[in-house]
């Protein structure tokens, strides 16, 4: 088992889990359980009741069915599992590559909510909803998953550290979104970083196989920016985004995107361009 996201780690398990422990006990009934395209979802139903909104709430949005379209472009060897799950009350997420299944758990999706609500709306968000505080980062931790899943399934090379390398993925995928939706998605991720940098014991977390939350935030930042400098270029000053970094997100993305592209260009699918694709994939995050 792979761990999950810096954020979900620090977060979800030192910050929030302490705070708040989510009893969840699942039936271990998949209420939906569909096969298409090699990708199977499932929404395990929970008992507790917090997670049960949040299970109605992305059952409603058909969460799963959108990303299951996102990544429904690659052809994959073997079929890959998307499932949000009670976990026993666990915040956590996760890719487990025995049984090729992408495990986000209700807590997780939870203390992400809690997270945000504890943050003060600020810039960049000034008076941002709260669901577009939560819908980017429930995206993001599925897309950092999927990445981890791809990696294996597709046997991909990966240099550097693979926890930088899904979070890239992640990135590359929401920035094929239209700039303003973009926008939406990346300054939710923001503020849950920024939450977490401010509670996050560096000293401890250096030798961590993920990136601090800062520079988690630094890298996506840049990558938003080097894609497009008009959605993003207020951003430039910031602490994560600061001038001297910014020079070099053009390169950075030029780069990251470009060898996405190569490195997946075999395995996927004629027909719909990926960017069709991945914008019809996340229509639920925009859905009232
Ligand atoms: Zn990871």
């Amino acid at each position: 088992m792979r761990r999950l996201v810096g954020l979900v780690a620090a977060l979800s398990l030192a910050v929030v889990a302490p705070a708040r422990a989510v009893q969840v006990r699942s039936v271990q009934v998949p209420s939906v359980q569909v096969r298409e395209a090699g990708i199977r979802i499932a929404y395990d139903r929970p008992a507790e009741p917090a997670a049960r909104a949040v299970y109605r709430d992305l059952k409603r949005r058909r969460v799963l069915e959108g990303l299951r379209t996102a990544i429904g472009g690659v052809r994959l060897p073997r079929t890959l599992t998307l499932r949000l799950s009670a976990c026993g009350g666990d915040a956590n997420a996760w890719y487990d590559p025995r049984t090729q299944t992408i495990t986000v758990c209700y807590g997780y999706v939870i203390s992400v909510i809690e997270a945000q609500a504890r943050v003060p709306a600020k810039p960049p968000q000034p008076g941002a909803p709260r669901r577009d505080a939560v819908a980017g980062p429930v995206a993001q931790v599925f897309l950092h998953e999927a990445g981890h899943a791809l990696f294996d399934l597709l046997d991909v090379p990966v240099l550097g550290r693979e926890e930088d390398a899904a979070d890239q993925f992640a990135a590359l995928v929401l920035l094929e979104l239209p700039p303003a939706e973009a926008r939406y998605a990346i300054d939710g991720i923001t503020r849950l970083l920024l939450g977490q940098a401010a509670e996050e014991d560096a000293d401890i977390l250096l030798a961590d196989d993920h990136s601090l939350a800062l520079q988690r935030l630094a890298n996506l930042l840049c990558l938003a920016y080097g894609a497009d400098r008009r959605a993003f270029g207020d951003l430039v000053g910031s602490r994560a985004l600061p001038a001297f970094r910014a020079a070099r997100c053009a390169a950075e993305y030029g780069l990251a995107a470009a060898s996405l592209a190569r490195l997946f260009r075999r395995h996927l699918r004629s027909g719909a361009t990926e960017r069709t694709r991945i914008r019809r994939a996340f229509r639920w995050m925009f859905r009232p």
